[in-house]
């Protein structure tokens, strides 16, 4: 779109200058849903590590259960095939 510049009147250019407000909190409306629009759904999942206390091999276990406890949970270690429960390690994340 392009603009007179020639022999505008005062309410012309009032006109054109409303018009253009319009056009620029449209743009700013636009941007906005674009820096909200999201790509991805996320949800949290916790992995515990398991170490077998037999044969030191390590297994993965996932859930999206934020309170889940382990402890409670018995496991068959997938390498060496035991069969036992878990307990949790503090583990020090300040190093
Ligand atoms: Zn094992």
């Amino acid at each position: 779109m392009s603009y007179r510049i020639e022999a505008a009147t005062k309410e012309e250019w009032a006109e054109r200058a409303l018009s253009g407000e319009k056009k620029l909190a449209e743009l700013i409306l636009i941007r906005s849903k674009l820096n909200t629009f999201t790509m991805f759904n996320a949800v949290k999942e916790i992995i515990w590590h398991l170490t077998c206390a037999s044969c030191k091999g390590w297994f993965t276990f996932a859930t999206m259960e934020d309170k889940y406890c382990i402890e409670r949970t018995t496991f068959h270690c997938p390498h060496c095939g035991k069969k036992g429960r878990a307990d949790t390690l503090e583990v020090d994340t300040t190093k």
